[in-house]
């Protein structure tokens, strides 16, 4: 297939990912669409990889879309392969994106520029290749607002409606979404090479990644090693980030599980309201496998996948020592998990010193709030105003538990604890608001955002609940009603993949 037809200026964009083997990608344009209109831009972001907001709303229709393309774009589609559910896909691919190609951004990271939603590929199997403008709505909204949260997370940078219907279950609006990542390799690419026995692929891969997203671990008798330590190392941070915010992904499988890191691959996902390690809200997921409180142990389960497919490399660098090694850096990723856990949930609760009571300090803070049905973000958000505020503060939060009792127990404890040592009580309560958000993209927030925008054309209210999860962590001037837990009328949750 031919590239399609060009427009306006080059954007700088490079391809190293193209230095790979041909049968890493296949090489096709994206699908034309029949009337592209930009509706969202992101102009910070675009900012930061170097690029005119103007221009962008300029040419950005035709090429967000992939009706006609920057000059220097080479677009094509990744093969991958990956465990959906548990059960190995060994082909997978991008079905419904295409990579345009990559920037480097104004710190002097590569980036990757993507579109999803942009057509059929040899990837495709039965999907049409689309995505409706919901789905693309939810995942600019919620990236972005990972962002704000400090999570390492991709980004969003455009929606471009298509003005073709999309059929799903109705007839819906279509929407190609712009993504910017640190790349899209996931561990479901190794696991693609590994399935054929493609061991040179493997490698090359592997040279790869560690270039681009770990230069610092290239240890070059034993690459193998290395990325696996590095990654386990990144997915044992990230995982203890969601964990920390209230994030559920709802769909864990590898082939969503990048290398770099980086959240990827919004679907389902959505934030938790009230403590419950078994919250799932995908519609998908009915013994739910991707629970908040599963991540961390499907986490490792992925790792041990992106492992297996590493052995023979592995094996083929200390030889008669592979197995034992993958076995001893896997062990560790439960305590990396942990210790990153910890770390960030002291910082939560203003426990400055490293007490290892500290872990059942928070532990039976959790079980209060488990037990209390109390809405996590601001369970933890209003902590600090107790400091500020004695005893109505006290009353206050406990009032955020079906039994406020317990709830008072516990805040004594931690009362005393925190003012056994470190900074004063304004000091702490500062550093606790740094770290405990106030806004989330709340599920029920979102789907009124959603149904305003896709259903009315009515775009304020999305505007306005991605202004406030901009700044999650600072109280906005009468913004109060983004932060409040769902109505009592607001029910059970369902999220749907949208593919
Ligand atoms: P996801 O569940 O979105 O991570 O997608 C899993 C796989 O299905 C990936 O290979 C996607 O590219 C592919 N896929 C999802 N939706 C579509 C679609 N509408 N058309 C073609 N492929 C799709
Ligand atoms: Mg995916």
């Amino acid at each position: 297939m031919l590239p399609s037809a060009t427009l306006g200026p080059a954007l700088g964009l490079s391809h190293s990912y193209q230095s790979l083997p041909a049968h890493f990608y296949s090489r096709l344009p994206p699908e034309p669409v029949s009337k592209p209109e930009m509706v969202l831009l992101n102009e910070p972001l675009a900012h930061a990889l170097g690029w005119e907001s103007d221009l962008l709303w300029r040419f950005g229709a035709q090429w967000f879309s992939g009706n006609l393309l920057p000059p220097d774009a080479s677009p094509i589609a990744l093969a991958y392969a990956g465990d959906q559910f548990g059960q190995f896909v060994p082909q997978l691919g991008d079905g419904r994106a295409i990579l345009l190609g990559e920037v480097i951004d104004r710190q002097g990271r590569r980036q990757d520029v993507q579109l999803k939603g942009s057509g059929r590929t040899p990837y495709s199997r039965r999907g049409d290749g689309r995505a409706w403008l919901g789905p693309v709505l939810r995942e600019y909204l919620v990236s972005e607002a990972m962002f704000a949260l400090g999570v390492p997370t991709s980004r969003s940078l455009a929606v471009v409606t298509s003005g073709d219907p999309v059929f799903r279950e109705q007839v819906l609006p279509g929407a190609v979404l712009t993504r910017v990542a640190a790349s899209h390799i996931r561990v479901g690419t190794l696991q693609y090479f590994a399935a054929r026995n493609d061991w040179p692929g493997v490698r090359q891969l592997l040279d790869y990644t560690l270039r681009r997203h770990y230069p610092e671990w290239q240890e070059r008798d034993k690459p193998a090693c290395s990325l696996l330590q590095a990654v386990i190392r990144q997915q044992a941070q990230l995982i203890a980030r969601w964990l920390q915010v209230g994030f559920i992904h709802g769909v864990m499988n590898t082939d969503n599980t990048a290398l770099s890191g980086e959240t990827i691959d919004y679907g389902p996902c959505a934030f938790m309201d009230h403590y419950d390690p078994s919250t799932v809200f995908s519609s998908i997921d009915h013994w739910g496998r991707y629970a908040y409180g599963n991540q961390p142990a499907i986490a490792a389960w992925n790792m041990w996948r992106m492992a297996e497919a590493l052995l023979p490399l592995l094996e083929t660098e200390q030889p008669g020592k592979g197995k034992r090694i993958m076995q001893e850096m896997l062990a560790l990723f439960p305590e990396l998990l942990q210790e990153n856990w910890l770390q960030g949930m002291r910082a939560k609760l203003g426990l400055s010193g490293k007490d290892p009571a500290d872990a059942q300090l928070i532990e039976r803070l959790l079980e209060c709030m488990y037990r209390g049905r109390a809405d996590y973000t601001l369970t933890l958000r209003r902590l600090a105003e107790v400091l500020l505020t004695g005893a109505e503060g006290e009353a206050a939060w406990c009032a955020g538990f079906r039994d406020p009792l317990a709830a008072r127990r516990w805040l004594a404890e931690w009362l005393a604890v925190v003012r056994r040592d470190g900074p004063d009580d304004a000091l702490r309560a500062n550093a606790m608001n740094a770290v405990n958000p106030l806004y989330i993209p709340r599920n029920y927030l979102l789907e009124n955002a959603l149904s305003a925008a896709v259903e009315q054309g009515e775009w304020q209210p999305y505007r306005q609940l991605y202004q406030v999860l901009q700044t999650p962590f600072q109280q906005q001037e009468g913004q109060d009603t983004f932060s409040q837990p769902p109505p009592a009328t607001w029910g059970e949750y369902q999220t749907f993949c949208g593919t």
